[in-house]
């Protein structure tokens, strides 16, 4: 019996995965002791995972940084190993996301060495404690015994945020484009179609990117509640440290934050770099409120938070005035109420107002993680103050609902950011891993 109890499983297979696995190699982890269990190849997952190659990281090439001894190694490496004539800009380099997933790909072979990794190709539905094991149902087929486990589930793929009616009727799967995120449809989209971008985001520019990357000639309409996409990335630097005042409650963090930042466009070397030296004191501030201040702020805040930490490449936007300069873009303010599919697609707004396209994508961000979801149903896990996700420790370890931790259930990755806060970048996520690696041999 006992043989059959894994001592690892890391429930992923994406960049969180990969990182974790990695950094537990690193410690000195046999690889043997270690199951993962994910639908696809490690280190891709939902962001690394893509086909095209218009879209590309939105960070310049410093930033991705998988070693906290070697933040640069990933910039050495795409210097010999990415041959990419458009991924140099002023603000450095934007390489292509999936060169950035072959590069954790290749971090991943490297550690292993000749072993193989022990991987399950398939998603776990239900995770449950019985007596002082984790069991991990697969697809109902089959259930997996752990002695730990780590949730490495990250961003859920978009949803439909309205219904969609006669989905039936398509003229095809790719007329409506539900999770634009592999970019896999855009190569038979005829050059003069109306497209409909629901969601003014990254996820947008990099459709944007992708179409006029094609030489797309239709015209281009962004249904959102505002007219405004991320800033470009310029080329800050962090220089000065804020002298963040005691006590700070939302109200104070919000004026301190605004009297901090120059008044200089957004996407001014100066302004991104007062942002940034904001950024590394956010997290402690933002786990040191309550979750009803946590609410509120995300609430008030959150969508303006989205909009200037997670800036665009400077490649997105060059497209984008491309597209500003032929007319070929449209901005339409509105939330969509519902979608109807028949020859053309139309998105009918709140307002009872209506768009219409020969396709559309779904840019409105995250779905929902039914993980997740079921572990706070079957009493597992806490809720986190966002109502998102669950809710973990400063260490990683996933709360009880009744009060606690569990001491051998950690969750890393982007769903840990109601309760860590700024957490979703790669390099963030990297840093979890590395602690977490270091917590799991240290016991
Ligand atoms: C489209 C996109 C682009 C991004 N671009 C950047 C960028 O340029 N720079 C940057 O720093 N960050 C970027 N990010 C942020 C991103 O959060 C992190 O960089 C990181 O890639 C997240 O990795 P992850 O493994 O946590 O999540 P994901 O990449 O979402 O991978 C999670 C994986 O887990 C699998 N999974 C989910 N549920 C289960 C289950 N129940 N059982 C088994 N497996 C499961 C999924 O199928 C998926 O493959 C991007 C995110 C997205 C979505």
């Amino acid at each position: 019996m006992t043989q059959d109890i894994k001592e690892i499983v890391i429930i992923g297979d994406g960049f969180a995965a990969a990182v974790a696995f990695i950094h537990l190699l690193r410690r000195g982890i046999h690889c043997s002791k270690i199951l993962l269990i994910g639908p696809g190849l490690l280190g891709k997952g939902n962001a690394y995972n893509c086909i095209s190659p218009f879209f590309r990281l939105n960070v310049r090439e410093d930033l991705p940084s998988v070693f906290s001894e070697d933040p640069l190694h990933f910039a050495r490496w795409a210097k010999v190993h990415i041959d990419d004539s458009e991924a140099q800009t002023e603000a450095g380099y934007f390489y292509r996301r999936q060169d950035f997933g072959r590069y954790i790909s290749e971090l991943v072979s490297k550690e292993l060495g000749s072993d193989q990794i022990d991987q399950i190709y398939a998603k776990v539905s239900n995770l449950y404690k019985a007596n002082e094991y984790w069991c991990l149902e697969i697809d109902k087929l089959k259930t997996i015994v752990a002695q730990r486990v780590i949730i490495a589930t990250g961003n859920p793929p978009p949803i439909w945020p309205c219904a969609v009616q006669n989905i039936q009727t398509a003229m095809s799967p790719s007329q409506l484009i539900e999770s634009p995120w592999v970019g896999k449809d855009l190569g038979n989209i005829h050059a003069h179609e109306e497209i409909i971008l629901l969601g003014g985001g990254l996820t947008a520019l990099d459709a944007i990117n992708a179409l006029v990357g094609q030489g797309h000639q239709g015209v281009i309409k962004v249904i959102g509640p505002r007219a405004v996409f991320p800033p470009m990335q310029a080329g800050w630097k962090r220089e000065g440290q804020p002298d963040w005042p005691k006590n700070l409650t939302p109200a104070k963090l919000v004026r301190f934050i605004r009297n901090y930042l120059p008044s200089a466009p957004t996407d001014s070397v100066v302004w991104q770099s007062a942002w940034e030296e904001l950024r590394p004191n956010i997290n402690m501030i933002w786990q040191q409120f309550s979750y009803f201040q946590r609410r509120i702020l995300f609430k008030r805040l959150g969508w303006l938070w989205s909009l200037y930490r997670f800036r665009a490449s400077p490649q997105t936007i060059k497209a984008y005035r491309k597209l500003e300069a032929n007319k070929q873009i449209q901005f339409v303010l509105g939330r969509a109420k519902r979608i109807e599919v028949a020859q053309t697609v139309t998105v009918v707004l709140g307002d009872g107002s209506k768009v219409s396209g020969d396709r559309i994508f779904n840019c409105t961000g995250v779905g929902r993680d039914s993980l997740l979801s079921k572990l706070i149903a079957d009493q597992i896990a806490r809720p986190d103050a966002l109502g998102k996700s669950i809710a973990v420790a400063s260490d990683y370890r996933v709360s009880k609902l009744s009060g606690g931790e569990w001491d051998d259930l950690w969750m890393i990755g982007p769903a840990t950011m109601g309760s860590l806060g700024d957490v979703i970048a790669a390099s963030s996520i990297a840093k979890q891993a590395e602690q977490l690696s270091i917590q799991i041999t240290l016991k």
